[in-house]
């Protein structure tokens, strides 16, 4: 008996092209000998369709129509998906039994344990982080708090709600400027993929970059700006994760922003990054406290702001990472010998495993 995989893709989120391609290619990686594989995508508007199963990666093609036929709804060829009501999922489950479903969904609604949560209430195993690893994970004054109780270096910062920003502004300005030196980065607490985030020189500019910020949260983090390499690590394994090599991210303007992390291709990258053996182990270290304080499960990929004297000061963990195989949690992977499919094969495999334990 085949293994019935519901892809989950596409979503609400900024980054449902990303999520598109994911698609194709985790599809295309697929070990078709063992897995059925069943599309479940999400409109930009958030309704769920279901297609029928594929049984060969040729078919991920048409996988890709299905995703682009909510602008297209004129133009719909050969793979006409269901349309299905408010609680497809649950639907999905009973039409077809899917034994386990890979989110392939970044940001709000898709990585930060909403969809997580829905999984867990219909019972189904999910590649990935649980609940609540998504949602601290997502929230980077919860994750930063939590990080600090594992005893993890990071950048000094203050954060503060739209309510006290109002009524405080000119306390909250002080504490700014007597706590954080300049520059400052400001960024909305949820959120990904660089968005909402500014870097303020002064204070003409960090009043706009929290204007700008509260766009999109009602919570802001303002941290001090730190001239530092950018390396990344990537952990996989439930109980006894693993840390893959490191990667470093280098971005030839200002900061690694939307448009260099997915347009403007100034970007570059080393994989493997060139790193002593101990910068390894404190990265290595670090990258493992923050998945267990956080309870995370399957992958993470940890950022790390590593300055001249080797100081390692973690950023971030994104629960959800990049996962075409060109992004670089599956690239620091196929580097550290664990191709793109024998990557997805085990995270399925964690996520059963998982599933099991909880029984
Ligand atoms: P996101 O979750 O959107 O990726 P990050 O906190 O990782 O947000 O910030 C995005 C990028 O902004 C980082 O990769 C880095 O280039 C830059 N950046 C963020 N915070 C700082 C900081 N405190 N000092 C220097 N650069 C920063
Ligand atoms: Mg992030
Ligand atoms: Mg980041």
């Amino acid at each position: 008996m085949k293994i019935k995989l519901g892809l989950l893709y596409g979503g609400k989120s900024a980054e449902h092209e990303v999520s598109l391609l994911t698609a194709r290619a985790v599809s295309q990686a697929i070990n078709f000998d063992k897995y059925e594989v069943y599309p479940i995508f999400i409109t930009k508007t958030g309704e769920w369709r279901k297609g029928n199963a594929l049984i060969g990666p040729a078919e991920t093609v048409q996988m890709l129509q299905f995703g682009e036929r909510e602008s297209k709804p004129n133009n719909i060829i050969s793979f006409l998906p269901e349309e299905v009501s408010a609680n497809s999922a649950m639907e999905t489950k009973t039409d077809s039994n899917l034994d386990v479903i890979f989110p392939l969904l970044h940001g709000p609604n898709g990585e930060d344990g909403t969809v997580q949560g829905l999984l867990e209430v219909l019972n189904l195993p999910y590649v990935g982080n649980g609940v609540l690893a998504s949602a601290a994970g997502m929230d980077k004054v919860v994750m930063k708090q939590l990080f600090a109780q594992a005893g993890l270096s990071q950048v000094p910062y203050v954060h503060f709600i739209r309510k006290e920003w109002k009524n405080n502004q000119a306390a909250l300005l002080k504490k700014m400027e007597e706590n954080l030196k300049w520059p400052l980065f400001v960024k909305p607490a949820n959120l990904g993929s660089s968005v909402g985030i500014t870097k303020a020189t002064n204070r003409e500019e960090l009043l706009k970059a929290v204007e700008f910020a509260f766009k999109y949260d009602r919570k802001i983090i303002v941290e001090q700006g730190i001239v530092a390499r950018e390396l990344e690590m990537s952990v996989l394994g439930n109980d006894a994760p693993r840390c893959s090599v490191a990667g470093e991210v280098l971005p030839t303007k200002d900061f690694y922003d939307y448009e260099a992390k997915y347009e403007d291709g100034t970007t570059n990258y080393a994989i493997p990054a060139n790193v002593s053996t101990e910068l390894l182990k404190k990265m290595e270290d670090a990258a493992i406290r923050a998945f267990k304080v956080l309870d995370c499960s399957g992958l993470v990929r940890a950022d790390f702001f590593v300055t001249e004297n080797e100081e390692v000061l973690i950023n971030e963990v994104n629960t959800m990472p990049g996962f075409t195989p060109i992004s670089m949690y599956p690239k620091l992977w196929i580097e550290s010998g664990l191709s793109y499919s024998d990557l997805i094969e085990e995270l399925i495999t964690l996520a059963l495993e998982r599933y099991e334990e909880k029984q």
